[in-house]
């Protein structure tokens, strides 16, 4: 431990409220504040503050975290001020630890049995015993609902009452699907990551010892993103604090972004009502942000009784808000957009670009190795997902011997009919539509390299996408940051691009109901709020994301005056961040709705003729943009997004001839 300073350090430079809660080292605390204002650092102080008052010893505190990264980081804050050895877990984590304690003791020496890596090894074999196309229903979506129903202790036998019609299928195919994985999970001795906590909650509520044991080694606990807690963990940390009345917690409503697993912010706002005697803390002042990013962030979430985000930080330049004509002018604004602030002097490492699913980062990953800037995939690559590695496999294997557009039709053929292209059902949830994206994805950068060589082999493929993949493994750790809204949680940087804020996209398609297009709302505050200086949002489709449209300053569409002032020492790379307009777009398209009418029309008729499920046809977004942009000819048919070539093949001259009958 290094030398303990006087307390005061701890304060010095905290503001009243964020003191208050830091110098609050008993009792129920509720620390309810916007991004940015400080809250994961009054965290860390605080418990400096209980260990060094005395409050507490250090070995009694618990710091649980929503994710294993911010744990270590948590730590390390800790090492920094100071004290070493301070505990910080995620609920998961410190649920294992307890349960491997507790275990052979109860289970005649037996150790705890293996955790499941992955739900899907079990589901796979079920999913595929489903009834026709139900048999294609993502696994990964599957697994999701699962996860959702046992956070809220709902057994299988109980969903079809209690889940409502969230699962992918059928509620009664589900019930059975969740209740064989039950089965078969236990028979192969394993648990599964909410079984982790499920059993600890059990054992805890079923075994006073073990509960006694384990509320005598920890009595004082801290909960940070408490807004994204779900009813099992809740449960779980009732448990651990028996009489205790040491807990604080520490979350922002507007930052609920977990709510399909589950979690709500509801405890975190019923936390006084629980916990009497409660003190409530909101902290105001924003500590990140430039004021002209908070305006916009303020502007997107009204803040309810938080109160808007106040800055404290020093000018900025306006965040740059686009439309873009189509993807590639995107990219070329990205990649002009990395110079820009690189030439602003922020690093690499400080930038970051945020998207809604992992299956746009190929594209950029690509635009960014093109320019020779460095990237960092945090998360999951694009090569590591299980349908690329497939897809790859497959390539390898097969080899097709066609040359040119032949080989980009023979290979989609063969995504079609070896990896169930075409039959995902990507309206069924998230990883249906990033498992289509990934293919889809694989078969634009073959019709790209067609396209520039007539007579392209297999050969040359396989090379090229060994090169990306290359590419991609050795992303620099000093690089610009490519992850997705969900994992920039509670992360910062000084500038952060925004792409693709589109309807569809974000908000996502999937998301219908008003609660759902909330938390879109609230997932694209969160990444503007991840911005320190520079900020740009933009849109490359026929339909700007409504969010976009609503932040676009009333002169959008002339755009150099639409991209305003710098300020300060940023302000000649700023102006550089704001040329470069692409070719911006004067009006949103006006959907035709007769027109889409007619299409989902034929779309029926042609499922049924087929026998085939309708979004096999064409999903609701493909026709929704074949209404929009009305396309005459094939190849700009081809065009619209989810029409590759063997749907153009089947499909394409049908629904030219349902555009002319429509006009
Ligand atoms: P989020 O809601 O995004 O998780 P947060 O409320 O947890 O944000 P922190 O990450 O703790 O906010 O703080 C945001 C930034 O502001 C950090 O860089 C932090 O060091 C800084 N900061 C917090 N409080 C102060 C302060 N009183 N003075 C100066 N800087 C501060
Ligand atoms: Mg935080």
């Amino acid at each position: 431990m290094t030398a303990a300073l006087p307390v005061e350090r701890l304060l010095e430079d905290l503001n009243p409220s964020q003191r208050e809660a830091v110098t609050a080292t008993s009792g129920p605390l509720a620390i309810i504040a916007g991004a940015g204002s400080g809250k994961t650092r009054v965290i860390s102080r605080r418990a400096a503050y209980a260990i060094e008052t005395g409050a507490v010893p250090p070995d009694q505190i618990l710091l649980v975290t929503f994710t294993d990264k911010a744990a270590g980081e948590m730590v390390g804050r800790m090492t920094t001020l100071g004290h070493r050895g301070v505990m910080a877990r995620t609920f998961h984590a410190a649920a294992l630890a307890q349960l491997r304690h507790f275990w052979p003791g109860r289970h005649d020496g037996a150790p705890l049995p293996a955790v499941l890596d992955s739900k899907l090894r079990l589901l796979v074999p079920l999913i595929g015993r489903l009834p026709g196309g139900y048999r294609f229903t993502p696994a990964k979506d599957m697994a999701d609902t699962i996860e959702w129903a046992k956070v809220r202790r709902i057994r299988p036998a109980r969903w079809v009452h209690e889940g409502g019609d969230r699962a992918p299928i059928p509620a009664d195919l589900f019930a059975r699907v969740y209740r064989d994985y039950e089965r078969s999970k236990s028979e192969a001795g394993l648990l599964d990551f909410e079984d982790m906590l499920v059993q600890t909650v059990e054992l805890l509520e079923a075994d006073a010892e073990a509960a006694a044991l384990v509320r005598s080694r920890k009595r004082w606990f801290s909960v940070d993103e408490y807004q994204d807690t779900n009813p099992l963990s809740e449960r779980l940390l009732e448990l651990w604090l028996g009489e205790s009345r040491d807990l604080a917690v520490v979350g922002d409503p507007d930052q609920t972004i977990y709510t399909f697993t589950g979690a709500t912010p509801e405890f975190l706002l019923g936390f006084a009502d629980r916990h009497p005697g409660a003190r409530t803390v909101t902290l105001a002042e924003n500590y990140r942000s430039s004021p002209q990013i908070l305006e916009l962030a303020n502007r997107l979430v009204a803040g309810g009784p938080r109160g808007a985000l106040r800055a404290t930080r020093p000018e900025g330049p306006r965040p740059a808000v686009h439309r873009f004509a189509d993807a590639e002018a995107e990219l070329r604004e990205i990649v002009a957009w990395c110079r820009a602030v690189g030439a602003a002097e922020v690093a690499p490492a400080e930038t970051a670009v945020l998207v809604r699913v992992n299956a746009q980062l190929p594209a950029i990953e690509d635009a960014l190795t093109r320019a020779g800037i460095g990237f960092t995939v945090r998360g999951q690559r694009f090569f590591d997902r299980r349908e690329v590695r497939e897809a790859l496999r497959l390539l390898r294997r097969d080899r097709p011997a066609e040359t040119g557009g032949a080989l980009v039709a023979a290979v989609e053929r063969l995504f079609v009919e070896r990896l169930g292209l075409d039959d995902v059902a990507a309206d069924a949830g998230s990883e249906g539509r990033e498992r289509a994206a990934s293919l889809e994805l694989l078969l634009g950068i073959l019709e790209d390299l067609a396209a520039a060589d007539p007579a392209l082999a297999v050969d040359a493929v396989l090379a090229e996408l060994d090169r990306r993949q290359v590419a991609e493994a050795t992303d620099s750790a000093d690089g610009v940051n490519l992850l997705t809204y969900h994992r920039a949680k509670g992360l910062e940087w000084d500038a952060v691009y925004l792409p693709a804020l589109d309807e569809g996209l974000l908000p996502i398609r999937q998301a219908k109901e008003d609660e759902e297009i909330a938390e879109e709302r609230r997932l694209l505050y969160v990444g503007i709020t991840r911005a320190r200086r520079f900020l740009a949002l933009s849109s490359s489709s026929r339909r700007p994301s409504r969010f976009l449209v609503a932040l676009e300053p009333p002169r959008a569409v002339t755009p150099r005056a639409a991209r305003g002032v710098a300020g300060g020492t940023a302000g000649r790379a700023a102006g550089r961040v704001r040329v470069l307009p692409g070719a911006p777009m004067a009006t949103a398209a006006v959907p035709d709705d007769g027109l889409l009418e007619a299409l989902r029309r034929w779309r029926r008729e042609r499922a049924s003729t087929d026998g085939v499920p309708a979004y096999v046809v064409a999903h609701d977004t493909t026709l929704a943009e074949i209404a929009d942009v009305r396309p005459r000819s094939l190849p700009a048919l081809r065009r619209v997004r989810g029409m590759g070539p063997m749907k153009l093949e089947r499909y394409g001259p049908d629904i030219l001839a349902v555009i002319d009958g429509a006009s």
